[in-house]
């Protein structure tokens, strides 16, 4: 068994897991599959690109499989990775199983699973908090004995962390499930969460668990199945996920797409490419017969599931997650409250994002201002070598990048870039203060941002340019101010670093050679 990680963007990362019967990429969804009612053919796993499924083993062996176990890849019809969940869901819905952790366990192991669990207690969304801890320690003792009785050591075992929305006990329960080395984590207890729009509750509790797991293993979230929700769970730093919802959804009419839920009696066209959408219309399967627009519904949805969770690796490998993510919390406000919850997390998620990407970042306006990239650049501009100028002289940082090569701005730069007596810091409406030393890093010259930029941000900008520039200790300040956000930074300025050392020239009025000449003379004047 491996997990690879080839491409990382916050918490999330592109990865591969191997078992013994073969190897998918991460992020992933394993889509639950009943094996008393099985409609999918092989054939479509294959096509989808789906390389592992997950049944539930509990179910398996109490149904009429269970009698004789066989191998589980046969009873599913597919050859490749399959993980088995232990009925630990039916302990949430029904109370105590009548199934010992250790049975579980062994029959997994007799099953050929590639992927198991043990059998955890699900602490659930409405436990008191006496309920919660004792489902903690429950499943700790749960895995010691599960981990003394196993003895195949080809198959991936998935320690599950319970708490519940306790987040305390979430981390202790990561805490103690991390000593016991498990291949994979798993996060219990989500489902309610989602189904009732609790995204600030989620979001807090992947969080509590993920800062304490181990960085390397990959994190497995039960029962996660709507593609409106993979980009975050993704960002913060789920691997994998489980699900019968493309299933249950189907049966009930119902269209998943990445902004949302559909009914399919209320749609008149599919905008979806899948195979099973572009050769017909939402009539057509209405009035096909329930088993087929089961079928239909069914392959859709997964189509829909694995669509966004290849767009997600792509974002992940081009370094751009965080502009989905900014995307997909448009499509409703209980996911733009979910963005603002992690954006709390900035820090922490700063810490897994690559420092260079192999392509630029957007700056979006006031949603790209926790990004982890704009972050970093406000503690990089802290530590640049601050030069104690006589003369700082404030440019503007317009859209073209790098700053200096702005062919209206371009000649005054270039006319002071070596005087020792003067430094030279552009202003701009993404970025903020930007000394020249730093004005051809990543990501200051590959960030694309609005011409404008985001005049919502312009004073709390222009202040940030304001005070960095004051921080020079400067003897004297020139601005050559340009548009709206010039006059606000020109504004800034001369409250804060004095009028008396302030001197605002307008650089549409004024014609380059009469700037420099202006900065000239005044630079003359200094020691
Ligand atoms: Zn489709």
């Amino acid at each position: 068994m491996s997990f690879q990680v080839q491409a990382k963007d916050l918490l999330g990362r592109v990865g591969r897991v191997k078992t013994k019967s073969g190897a998918f990429t991460t992020p992933h969804m394993f889509p639950v599959l009943d094996p008393h009612y099985q409609i999918l053919d092989p054939i479509f796993f294959q096509k989808a690109g789906i390389g592992a499924v997950m049944t539930n083993s509990y179910l398996l062996k109490r149904g009429s499989l269970g009698a004789k176990p066989a191998d589980v890849h046969e009873t599913l019809s597919f050859d490749q990775s399959v993980a088995t969940d232990s009925g630990a869901y039916q302990i949430l819905e029904y109370g105590e199983v009548g199934v010992k952790p250790i049975e579980i366990v062994r029959y997994q192991e007799k099953i050929n699973t590639d992927i198991g669990v043990i059998l955890d207690v699900p602490t659930g969304f409405r436990a008191q908090p006496e309920r919660a801890r004792w489902t903690v320690d429950e499943t700790v003792r749960r895995a010691d004995q599960a981990k003394q009785s196993m003895t195949r050591n080809d198959i991936l075992w998935m320690g599950p962390v319970q708490g519940g929305v306790y987040l305390q006990e979430v981390e202790r329960s990561a805490i103690e499930m991390s000593k016991r080395d498990f291949p994979i984590y798993a996060l219990g207890s989500p489902t309610e969460l989602m189904e009732s729009q609790r995204y600030d509750v989620l979001v807090e509790m992947i969080m509590a668990a993920k800062k304490v797991l181990p960085s390397g293993k990959p994190l497995h979230l039960f029962g996660a199945g709507h593609p409106v929700l993979f980009p975050f769970l993704v960002a913060l730093g789920c691997d994998l996920f489980d699900s019968a919802a493309y299933a249950l959804y189907a049966r009930a009419g119902r269209y998943l797409t990445s902004e949302g839920t559909l009914l399919l009696s209320e749609m008149t066209e599919f905008a979806c490419p899948c195979p099973t959408c572009v050769e017909r219309n939402p009539i057509e399967v209405l009035k096909a017969g329930p088993k087929t627009r089961e079928l239909l519904l069914v392959q859709h949805n997964l189509w829909a599931c694995f669509a966004e969770l290849r767009r997600i690796r792509e974002h992940i490998r081009r370094g751009r997650l965080w502009e989905l993510l900014d995307l997909r919390a448009r499509a409703h406000p209980s996911l733009m409250d979910c963005l603002e919850r992690m954006r709390a997390h900035s820090p922490f998620l700063e810490r897994s994002t690559p420092t260079v990407k192999p392509h630029g970042i957007f700056h979006l306006g006031a949603s790209s201002e926790d990004r982890p990239e704009a972050r970093r650049y406000k503690t990089t501009l802290l530590r640049s070598v601050a030069e104690y100028a006589r003369l700082v002289l404030c440019l503007p940082g317009r859209w073209r990048r790098p700053f200096h090569e702005d062919p209206r701005y371009r000649v005054i730069a270039n006319s002071f870039d070596d005087n020792p007596k003067i430094s030279i810091c552009y202003y701009s409406s993404s970025w903020g203060a930007v000394p020249i030393e730093l004005d051809e890093t990543f990501p200051i010259a590959q960030t694309e941002g609005r011409d404008v930029g985001d005049p919502s941000l312009y004073h709390s900008k222009a202040r940030d340019v304001a005070e960095f520039v004051k921080s020079l200790r400067p003897r004297r300040v020139i601005i050559v101010s340009d548009g709206e956000f010039g006059r606000c930074v020109s504004a800034e300025l001369l409250s804060l670093v004095g009028k008396s050392k302030t001197v605002v020239l307008d650089g549409k009025k004024l014609k380059p050679q009469a700037i420099i000449k202006s900065i000239e003379r005044r630079a003359s004047t200094e020691r």
